[in-house]
């Protein structure tokens, strides 16, 4: 058995390896190492979860934001991003026509903007949780303020998705500007926890000057958070952002991790995301076949989808979403998983 093998059954039976450890495995697995890691945590997956895949339904409501990250398309230097802002109308309206399809989850996602007040936000979450009061409402709406997560938590919200982006702070440092701090972002993301939000944590994979050592950090900084959700993709390149020349990240380490994930988070939801579907064709097929359980289709209207451009060519943004949507869950179908209208809340035992 190869030293990667018997690191990866460590994992698996252990939930945790040394950082030089996994800083070993990760710079060098081969193609089988990952077939092998894929095949443990897909079992991992439908021992839990069955063949069952949560399906959540995203909304992009905003893409004017007040940071500056140096990867994202809805930066706010960047001066072609077409700003739009869905209304409080137009957001239920996506809620509605997501019921109808079967969605039981709605993320509100979106950039930092300050027209989403506490006062707004919690007005509109409640009325979401009162009109569909069997739904669990999830948020990513970036760093806010303690008093703030437990004001949204209060109107209702169930679940907060906020990436650390990256657990080493020199990184961190060349993927932001100066007044974009980890020590804010991660102070966030324990508030988000104490105040007992369902919460995800998660970074991407081959951003600009990433390091396995650095991608090590982060499955140990997942470790020490227990989130409830972790959401990893490639990096991708967006050509207004000053990352517009760095490539884009791997689609094999990226489905690799997911599986080291999963063996290390046996309960987690795992989402397969929209950037590893966008880096590859089946991107989220493979994902779910590494050990994911959760893919987020976008609901939002189209008009919104295509001016929510993080990165190039995003998937989802040009095509109708009911029909993207059915297209994907026959893809899904056609693995051999089924896609349930379920909450899909996070479950220990
Ligand atoms: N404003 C919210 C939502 C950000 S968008 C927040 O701060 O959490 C959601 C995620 O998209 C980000 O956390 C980031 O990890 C990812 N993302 C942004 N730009 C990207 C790019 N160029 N390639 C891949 N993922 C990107």
């Amino acid at each position: 058995m190869s030293d990667n093998r018997a690191l990866i059954d460590r994992l698996e039976k252990e939930g945790e390896l040394s950082k030089d450890e996994l800083i070993a495995l990760i710079s060098s697995y081969s193609s089988e190492d990952r077939a092998y890691a894929a095949s443990r945590a897909r079992a991992v997956s439908l021992r839990i979860f069955g063949n069952k895949i949560y399906f959540r339904g995203l909304i992009e409501i905003s893409n004017y934001c007040k940071n500056d990250c140096y990867y994202c398309g809805i930066r706010k230097s960047n001066k072609n991003a077409e700003r739009y802002r869905l209304s409080p109308e137009d957001i239920l309206q996506c809620c509605r026509y997501g019921y109808e399809a079967g969605f039981r989850t709605f993320v509100l996602q979106g950039g930092e903007d300050p027209w989403w007040t506490d006062e707004r936000m919690a007005t509109l979450i409640k009325k979401i949780k009162a009109e569909f009061s069997e739904c669990a409402v999830t948020l990513s709406l970036g760093e806010r303020s303690r008093e703030s997560y437990q004001i949204l938590f209060d109107a209702g919200a169930d679940r907060y998705l906020l990436r650390h982006e990256t657990a080493d702070p020199c990184h961190y440092k060349k993927l932001h500007p100066e007044c974009q701090t980890l020590e804010n972002r991660m102070r966030c993301l324990k508030d988000l926890i104490d105040i007992g939000y369902q919460t995800g944590c998660g970074c991407m994979v081959g951003s600009p000057y990433q390091t396995a050592a650095q991608l090590s950090e982060d499955l140990i900084c997942m470790k020490k958070l227990r989130p409830q959700m972790i959401g990893i993709g490639p990096f991708i390149p967006h050509k207004y952002t000053p990352f517009k020349d760095f490539p884009a990240g791997s689609v094999e380490d990226t489905l690799f991790l997911l599986s080291l994930i999963r063996l290390m988070h046996p309960h987690v939801l795992l989402p397969a995301t929209t950037a590893l579907g966008t880096a590859m064709e089946d991107g989220r097929e493979q994902g779910i076949l590494a050990g994911a359980n959760v893919v987020m289709p976008n609901i939002s209207p189209y008009e919104a989808r295509k001016r929510y451009m993080l990165y190039d060519k995003k998937v989802d943004a040009s095509s109708d979403s009911l029909k993207s949507r059915l297209v994907l869950q026959e893809k899904i179908e056609a693995i051999g998983y089924e896609v349930v209208t379920d909450r899909g809340d996070y479950r220990e035992e």
